[in-house]
């Protein structure tokens, strides 16, 4: 059996990736530091209670077990307190990486799929989004994420490390059981902002409905967590079976719109969503849809579950979890 080490493996779309992972014959270990990671979210997995930054933990996990891959997602990901805080972000995202590699180059371990962000593409000017768009991103939690792909390019021409680094567009959805799900300190996304809002009866803010779009409202290519947990297996596999570096694009070819999520939601809660529209939130790109043709093409994947899925599961997951793992 293989074994794969998981920084951040008990967060979101970490603990969903756990999961498939374990599903297709991985011995999984979590590393995380529970920042924002949930102990219950892999309580059925080896978790080990550790920070990127803390570099001699980090050696002794190496060394203790045969790693086969790294499976990373242990990062800071709010693109408004980047914006406010950039040097935390370099300091977690990009030096903890950077101990990650290290230790991975003293330790003789060859593969890493990395969790990156269409957020390295910036502002684009046209959709579908494809990976030769490009790369410039407009906050420094983009520019982490694409330091660590650079970085990664130089640790394959120098130490022959091997790489997939899936950029997500937007995560959404939790495990169809209900088991676990989005539970963020911060709450900024939009879906379990919809659900907030049925649940505590509160005012959805919608950020502008000037934009150029179909309705005025800003249109992106949401995708199933558990989708996006497949082809972190996928990608884990090509990179076992010998497969070279690259980055590559996750989503689903569709665009929703604001307004057609709140839609979404009511149909999947059978409740009515209150909302206001708000200004324009800053930074954000009128429509970010993706190509995935080049995750077709090299990992064998497609998104295999639409709006309807990811909109139902995440109503049953925060339906029956209104406080999250806490509660
Ligand atoms: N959005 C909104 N109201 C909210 C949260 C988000 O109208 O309370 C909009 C946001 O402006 C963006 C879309 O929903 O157009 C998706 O935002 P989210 O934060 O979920 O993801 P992002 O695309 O920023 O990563």
């Amino acid at each position: 059996m293989k074994t794969v080490l998981i920084p951040g493996g008990a967060g979101y779309i970490g603990s969903h990736t756990v999961r498939a992972l374990a599903d297709a014959g991985f011995n999984c270990v979590v590393y995380d530091n529970l920042s924002e990671g949930h102990r219950e979210a892999v309580k059925d997995f080896e978790l080990i209670e550790g920070d990127l930054l803390d570099f001699e933990k980090l050696t002794q996990v190496f060394k203790s077990r045969k790693i086969d891959g790294v499976v990373h997602f242990a990062a800071f990901a709010l693109v408004g307190v980047s914006m406010k805080d950039p040097l935390a972000y370099y300091r977690n995202n990009v030096i903890g990486t950077h101990n990650l590699l290290t230790t991975m180059v003293n330790t003789e371990v060859k593969n890493i799929v990395f969790s990156s962000t269409c957020a390295v593409y910036g502002d684009v000017k046209n959709v579908p989004i494809n990976e030769s768009f490009l790369a410039e991103p407009c906050n420094p939690y983009g520019e982490t994420k694409l330091a660590v792909e650079r970085m990664l390019k130089w640790c394959d021409a120098a130490h022959n490390i091997k790489y997939v680094c899936p950029r997500y567009f937007n995560a959404a959805g939790a495990m169809s059981d209900g088991s676990i799900g989005e539970d963020h300190k911060l709450e900024t996304h939009l879906i379990p902002l919809v659900y907030r809002a049925i649940l505590k009866n509160e005012t959805l803010s919608v950020f502008g409905n000037d934009y150029q779009t179909r309705d005025g409202s800003c249109i992106r290519d949401y995708i199933h967590v558990c989708d996006l947990a497949d082809a972190h297996v996928k990608a884990l596999k090509f990179l076992l079976d010998g497969g070279s570096s690259m980055s590559v694009n996750l989503g689903t070819e569709y665009g929703a719109s604001v307004f057609e999520i709140i839609k979404a939601a009511e149909q999947a809660s059978g409740m009515v969503v209150n909302y206001t529209v708000a200004p324009r939130r800053a930074g954000d790109p009128p429509i970010l849809v993706a190509d995935t043709s080049l995750a077709k093409e090299k990992l064998g994947w497609n998104a295999v579950r639409g709006l309807k899925e990811i909109m139902a599961d995440a109503w049953q997951w925060h339906k029956n979890h209104p406080k999250g793992y806490g509660g």
